[in-house]
């Protein structure tokens, strides 16, 4: 407060007119006092900082001063660290925000500007470096000429509530985002074990639709959710997957923790997934947000690709791999450098069987032959079609004719035990080709490894019955 004692008059020994206006300036003194008073407490109550500046007839800054108040907020001292000039406040403003503010200021006082108020909100540095949200508004006074005479302003600390508003903002963006999509939204509070309901679309189990009561003790909750509305197999796993000490385990490494599972609606299965995200508010409490939403409409489009990708590939009466496909996966693994062989099969005579027996008999015996392919490869191998009675097959890691022929030699061995009854006990023979890849004398290139392996069935078909040739 400031001292006025030294301003005041001495009445003692004064009379008439000279007692009445030393009496009267007195009494405007001790008004002064009050309002500078009233002032220190308002100031001290909003947590503001003056500053002043007085500007020049052609408009530019003749003083600019800082309070004690301005500068210790921020950490400074005195004039010494902090001068009374503009470039002492421009220095505090965050770098991001300096142009933008400084702007703003030479907008607000320029003579052109019709805007009396300079109300901006920036990011300052204190001394030490600690960051602060500063919201400052200034009156700015103007001469007749429109020139600018004086800025008053106070500056006031809105940290904490800045970041306050800018959490309650992501916490909004959040749980609008998670209402979009989720039927039933829940806040839950880990400490306090409780489920306050936030918004509720969806089925509620039983005993949670009175909206007057918003707030559940959580395990009761779930319990009741899980018994009266997750699939029997389900729930087991869900018990688990929602346990508090679960969920406060997966946000505490993640920021969201979901999970999928099946619940019973009228006694059809529908997809599920529960959504757990967490938020950090500034009360340090552990709040967590749990969505729950239907998500059929996602796992039948995964099943139709699945069941898509599936169709693409494979050879639809064989049911082995379709020739694109096939060879896609051959050539990779020749591409790749891996080693092996590449056997292409042709049936013999096959149009006679057709003839003789009927197409589906024949159709019964390409089928029989894919599954003894396959049988004989295994699973780690690649059998596809080629189309007509035509198949091929790679065997990974068999590098030499001896392991090749012992495999060739398996599936000779399957399709001779093979009883097609419409075939009326007649056999099925095969020429096959071989050709080698990768390895020391392996062919590099799959274009040259196909005419090589079809070279050698040309070769097979010279002989009778089942025959195998490889490419040396
Ligand atoms: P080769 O010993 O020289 O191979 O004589 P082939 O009669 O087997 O002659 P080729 O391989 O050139 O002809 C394949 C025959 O396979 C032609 C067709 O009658 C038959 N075929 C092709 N696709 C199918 C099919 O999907 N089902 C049935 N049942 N027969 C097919
Ligand atoms: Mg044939």
């Amino acid at each position: 407060m400031r001292d006025i004692t030294g301003l005041l008059h001495n009445t003692d020994n004064l009379t008439g007119s000279d007692l009445a206006m030393a009496e009267e300036t007195n009494a405007l003194l001790h008004q002064y006092e009050h309002e500078m008073d009233a002032m220190e407490t308002v100031y001290d109550i909003l947590g503001a900082r003056p500053f002043y500046m007085d500007f020049d007839e052609g408009g530019n800054i003749s003083s600019c001063i800082w309070s004690d108040r301005y500068r210790k907020k921020l950490g400074y001292s005195g004039e010494d660290d902090f001068p009374n000039e503009v470039e002492s406040w421009i220095k505090t403003i965050d770098e991001e925000d300096r142009d933008r503010v400084v702007k703003v200021f030479h907008e607000t006082i320029n003579k052109s500007c019709e805007n009396e108020k300079f109300d901006i909100e920036y990011r300052a540095h204190k001394k030490d470096g600690e960051l602060r949200y500063i919201h400052s508004v200034g009156i700015v006074r103007r001469r007749e000429d429109g020139n600018p005479l004086s800025l008053v302003g106070l500056a006031m600390d809105v940290t904490e509530e800045t970041i306050n508003n800018l959490q309650l903002q992501e916490q909004y963006e959040i749980v609008e985002a998670l209402s979009r999509d989720y039927l039933n939204v829940f806040m839950i509070d880990i400490p306090g074990r409780t489920a306050s309901i936030i918004k509720l679309n969806g089925y509620v189990t039983e005993g949670f639709g009175d909206t007057t009561k918003r707030t559940y003790p959580y395990e009761p909750f779930c319990a009741q959710y899980i018994k009266d509305r997750v699939y029997i197999e389900d729930q087991e796993v869900l018990t688990r997957m929602m346990a508090l000490d679960r969920v406060k385990e997966m946000l505490d490494q993640n920021d969201v923790y979901e999970y999928g599972y099946r619940a019973v609606d009228n006694g059809e299965i529908h997809f599920y997934q529960f959504t757990y995200l967490r938020l950090v508010t500034k009360s340090g409490h552990d709040k967590v947000i749990a969505g729950f939403k239907n998500i059929d409409a996602i796992v039948a489009s995964a099943n139709e690709r699945d069941a898509l990708r599936v169709m693409s590939e494979t050879d639809i009466m064989t049911g082995t791999f379709n020739r694109g496909h096939g060879e896609k996966l051959a050539r990779e693994c020749v591409d790749n450098g891996e080693k092996g062989m590449l056997c292409i099969f042709d049936l013999d005579k096959f149009k006679e069987v057709n003839d003789t027996y009927g197409h589906n008999a024949g159709d019964k015996a390409l089928i029989s032959v894919a599954r003894s392919l396959k049988h004989a490869f295994g699973d780690d191998n690649i059998v596809f079609r080629l189309g007509g009675d035509e198949f091929s097959a790679v065997a990974k890691n068999i590098t030499d004719k001896e392991k090749g022929k012992e495999l060739i030699d398996r599936f000779f061995a399957e399709i001779n035990g093979l009883d097609i009854p419409e075939l009326a006990g007649s056999k099925i023979f095969t020429s096959v080709g071989v050709a080698f890849f990768g390895g020391e004398n392996g062919e590099e290139d799959f274009e040259e490894l196909y005419k090589k392996a079809d070279t050698c069935v040309y070769e097979s078909k010279k002989t009778e019955g089942n025959c195998v040739n490889f490419y040396s």
